[in-house]
């Protein structure tokens, strides 16, 4: 259903309510497109409402942007939808906040952080659905700000659909952002391919109707055809694989029959091979073996009229939609057999068919080994994974995964040991905070940093991290170490090893004392070798330089051979 159909049928409806408030507060606002801000919040609510989503993330998908772009308050969202609503939106408004700054070994925790940020998936379906329109009107915008939101589209939030099942989206998303990020490549393909999509769609169409005849002479009634292109930038994948050969792609444009049942999909398979025949190995099953991301469908790519090559897809309607909505599509089904189209609920036999879950957990699992356990779906769509990180980010928008509870001192040895080390101050969000300020998932940290700056013991009291606090030992050890040289020293030892003579002690506090410097004491001793002494002088001075050059001098009288210094 429409937006607008939404709408008519309960004037004072929730949804209805919600299009009205963001009229007002968006009202003489424009997009860069230079058409009303409505359009943006429109299209978006009408993706949700595409994916059959319920009405409050219909309604939170028009009120995306008001907390954001707008005066509006978060209390007054609150009072006017409650708070289902307003959670959604702040929700949004938070992975606004959110930007990939292109680094790529820390993406999987920036997609990782959208989730812990979301708390429940309807927010992520609704960036989804706004990162769609946003997609779609990124012409607009100046070509490096282009650049960025394509990259981010591509390397975190295509993945993110892909994750939820949503295979179209995910596809689309790619597909979108492939011209901004390979002008050439893409250009090239449009080229190539264009009049190769043209053609054997033409060829499809013209034998359609023979091909539906078929299945007519088996009593079996397509619900839906579709001539689906493949994707630009899976096509481009693929082509690299296949030498850039069109001519090796079989499914370049591909005939999906939608039917029925299960069994009307092998008895169309059937029916076809009896006409058309299959080229050996092209024959795939996705339905007895769906593939890992639980795609389904039968695949078949059989000799056509004038010998062409032609794939057929065949699939029931309930693959499709989940095929293309992944995890929505489920929301829909439930929501279907209640007869209700809102306010869907889960149960427990519904729940254990959801795939998607099981790639949440999956995923989850490599990360830490406690099970997820969701009580019912509802729990489950509360997104708790991650519950225990906080994923917080530098100003250059790297993300540092760390432990519930970390502070800021955590961060900044995460980020560098020589950071750790020299941290004096920290600003998360822009305002001053201690260094045992807790963070939380989404702060954005600074570490002002001091020259010569060392740890301090306390900081052992509050850090949550191993590794904080191995390196703040580390470093309160070696200041030890350094400290009572620095501070407590005062004296210095020399050892001298010189060939005996008379004369030999003299000359050496001569040097000594024409530097400046007060001998304590001076011991002498025979050297076990034999016409060689030792001595032992004490001196009263801690200045290394003073020392090293007294040594310098002292290396060039008669008979001294070998000379070292300690200091007390
Ligand atoms: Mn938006």
């Amino acid at each position: 259903m429409s937006v607008k159909d939404i709408i008519q049928k309960d004037p004072d409806g929730l949804v209805a309510r919600a299009f009205r408030f963001a009229e007002r507060a968006h009202s003489g606002q424009r997009r860069k497109t230079s058409e009303p801000y409505m359009n943006h919040l429109t299209a978006t609510a009408e993706k949700l409402s595409e994916w059959r989503l319920d009405d409050t993330s219909v309604a939170a998908g028009l009120l995306h942007d008001v907390l954001e772009d707008t005066s509006v308050h978060i209390d007054e969202l609150r009072r006017s939808f409650g708070d289902e609503v307003t959670l959604l939106v702040d929700g949004v408004t938070k992975l606004g906040k959110v930007k990939y700054r292109g680094a790529k070994a820390k993406v999987e925790n920036l997609r990782k952080m959208i989730f812990a940020l979301s708390q429940d998936l309807r927010v992520i379906f609704i960036k989804l659905a706004d990162r769609l329109h946003n997609m779609r009107t990124l012409g607009v915008l100046p070509p490096q700000k282009q650049k960025r939101i394509a990259e981010e589209t591509a390397e975190v939030y295509a993945p993110i659909a892909s994750r939820l099942g949503m295979y179209e989206l995910a596809g689309e998303l790619q597909d979108l952002a492939f011209p901004y990020l390979h002008p050439k490549e893409s250009r090239w393909l449009k080229t190539q391919i264009a009049e190769e999509y043209g053609v054997r769609r033409a060829y499809l169409e013209k034998i359609w109707p023979a091909l539906e005849q078929m299945l007519h002479g088996a009593t079996i009634v397509p619900a839906a055809v579709d001539f689906r292109a493949k994707r630009a930038y899976s096509l481009y994948r693929k082509l690299l694989r296949f030498d850039m050969d069109i001519n090796k792609i079989y499914d370049l444009v591909a005939l999906r029959v939608i039917v029925d049942t299960t069994q009307d999909c092998y008895a169309a398979l059937g029916t076809i091979h009896g006409h058309w025949p299959p080229l050996p190995g092209r024959i795939k099953d996705y339905i007895a073996m769906p593939k890992a991301n639980n795609y389904r469908s039968l695949h078949t790519t059989v000799i056509g009229p004038e010998g062409r090559y032609v794939e057929i897809q065949l699939r029931t309607k309930e693959m499709h939609e989940e095929n293309e909505y992944g995890i929505a599509a489920h929301w829909l089904y439930k929501a279907a057999t209640d007869g209700q189209t809102t306010q869907p609920r889960w149960d427990q036999q519904f729940k254990n068919t959801l795939q998607w879950v099981q790639q949440l957990k999956q995923w989850q699992e490599q990360y830490r080994d406690a099970e997820i356990n969701p009580e019912d779906f509802l729990s489950a769509m509360k997104v708790e994974f991650f519950r225990d990180r906080t994923f917080a980010i530098t100003p250059q928008g790297d993300v540092i995964d760390l432990p519930q509870g970390s502070t800021p001192v955590d961060f900044a040895y995460h980020i560098h040991t020589d950071i750790g080390n020299a941290c004096a101050g920290a600003t998360v969000n822009g305002q001053f905070v201690p260094l045992n300020h807790e963070l939380r998932s989404g702060d954005m940290v600074e570490i002002l940093t001091q020259k010569n700056k060392k740890p301090s013991e306390d900081w052992l009291s509050f850090v949550k991290t191993a590794l904080a606090r191995e390196h703040i030992k580390s470093a309160l050890r070696e200041r030890t170490r350094t400290s009572t040289l620095r501070i407590h020293p005062s004296k210095a030892e020399l050892k001298i090893v010189a060939q005996n003579r008379i004369g030999l002690l003299k000359d050496v506090s001569a040097t000594i004392t024409q530097s400046h410097v007060n001998i304590l004491d001076a011991h002498t001793g025979s050297q076990p070798s034999g016409n060689s002494s030792m001595i032992k002088i004490h001196c009263e001075t801690a200045d290394r330089k003073k020392i090293e050059k007294l040594v310098l001098k002292l290396k060039k009288i008669r008979g001294v051979k070998q000379i070292s210094y300690q200091l007390l």
